[in-house]
């Protein structure tokens, strides 16, 4: 088969793999003061140092979780009492925690960009009915359409008003340079397995030492930021992957695969709608729409061709909705509901984007338009 779905997950690196399998053939509990305990902390340390470095950050603000959904989370309720703003397009991780905290949910423009005036407004009556500086929380680089957020301005911008800004960087990293001081915001999210290291492994790492509200409470782990004995093998496969990750290698050769695929689409004679297209955006993905099929069809009928790729967001249920992404960005109901993403990755080669091409081909031409639509 072709994966073309690495916004989903990516395969882990061989220096994950081999990092986890050395970590995972010793033993001993990091917070042990013996020699056992000492190696598992050495690799706790190590990857410590590796994700700090690939973002720019200092290694003891650096916080390891269970992935990019508990950073989130835990970013989002080391707010304390300062309400709550974000955007439209956010991960569900941010959003449904937002949705309970009442937040105030900015506008996106049609090109998939948060809209900076209407949070800067947001952010103002936030702050003025709290009686209290606001806790921004706005992604990098979004998971569906792969577009970036102008994050270092809104940062600026939400600062002066005395807000602190939390940003999910898990898309962008590996993929875009991320310096997390050159953006300016005061907590980052990161996951493991969006790089190339294991899932269930993420990082919410801070700017500067801010207060960190555990959501994981009972022993001294991770500088009281987050309870329970650390899952050793998974942080030293992040570690690895970070390292890896930081160099960026592949991305543009990767970029001009994505582009040539763009480029092939619109030479099927019918209209598509590549979402985000004159924006910055991440090197490896795509999002577009013809509005002839439903999503659903399209990823079923391409995994059919031995094509792996997604519909908007991977619902975890499995169950295939409009994308809340396209949604927001103003597009119909239509063009929502027959949004693909492919995401490309290290292993991908022209040899599969021809595949996909031809592949795409032959499910345009299957059946008449949208007749599979009445009863999606
Ligand atoms: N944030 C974004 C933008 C994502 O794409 C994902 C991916 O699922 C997450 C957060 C959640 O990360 P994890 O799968 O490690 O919980």
């Amino acid at each position: 088969g072709i994966y073309m779905d690495w916004n989903a997950t990516a395969p882990l690196r061989p220096a994950a793999l081999a990092a986890m399998s050395a970590a995972l053939a010793e033993f001993g509990n990091a917070s042990s003061v013996h020699a056992f305990g000492r190696r598992a902390r050495a690799w706790i340390d190590q990857a410590r140092e590796e994700v700090a470095a690939l973002v720019g950050a200092r290694a003891s603000l650096v916080t390891f979780t269970s992935g990019g959904t508990e950073a989130n989370n835990l970013a989002l309720l080391s707010r304390g009492a300062r309400p709550l703003v974000t955007t439209a397009i956010e991960h569900e991780s941010v959003l449904k925690p937002a949705r309970l905290a009442g937040a105030e949910v900015a506008r996106v423009a049609r090109s998939g960009e948060i809209d900076v005036a209407h949070l800067s407004y947001l952010i103002d009556r936030a702050s003025d009915r709290a009686g209290k500086p606001a806790f921004v929380s706005v992604m990098l680089a979004n998971n569906e359409t792969g577009v970036i957020q102008p994050v270092a301005e809104i940062a600026r911008l939400a600062h002066t008003k005395g807000a602190l800004v939390h940003c999910d960087a898990t898309q962008a990293v590996g993929r875009v340079p991320v310096d997390i001081n050159e953006l300016g915001v005061d907590y980052m999210t990161l996951s493991a397995h969006k790089l190339g290291g294991p899932q269930g492994a993420g990082a919410l790492i801070l700017g500067d030492d801010l207060p960190v509200e555990p959501l994981v409470i009972g022993g001294g782990q991770e500088r009281n930021r987050r309870a329970g004995t650390e899952n050793v093998a998974a942080i030293a496969g992040f570690g690895a992957a970070a390292k890896e990750a930081r160099a960026l290698h592949d991305m543009d050769r990767i970029a001009d695969l994505r582009d040539h695929l763009e480029d092939r689409l619109v030479s099927f004679g019918q209209p598509v709608t590549v979402f985000g297209r004159n924006v910055p955006r991440l090197p490896n993905t795509t999002c577009f729409a013809s509005g002839t099929k439903t999503s659903e069809t399209l990823v079923m009928a391409l995994d059919l061709s031995g094509i792996a790729i997604s519909a908007g967001s991977a619902c975890s249920s499995g169950k295939v909705r409009p994308s809340h992404v396209i949604s927001a960005m103003g597009f119909d109901a239509a063009t929502a509901g027959s949004a693909i993403r492919v995401s490309l990755g290290w292993q991908n080669d022209i040899a599969d984007i021809d595949s996909f091409i031809a592949a795409w081909g032959r499910v345009q031409r299957a059946g008449p338009a949208r007749s599979d639509a009445a009863d999606a």
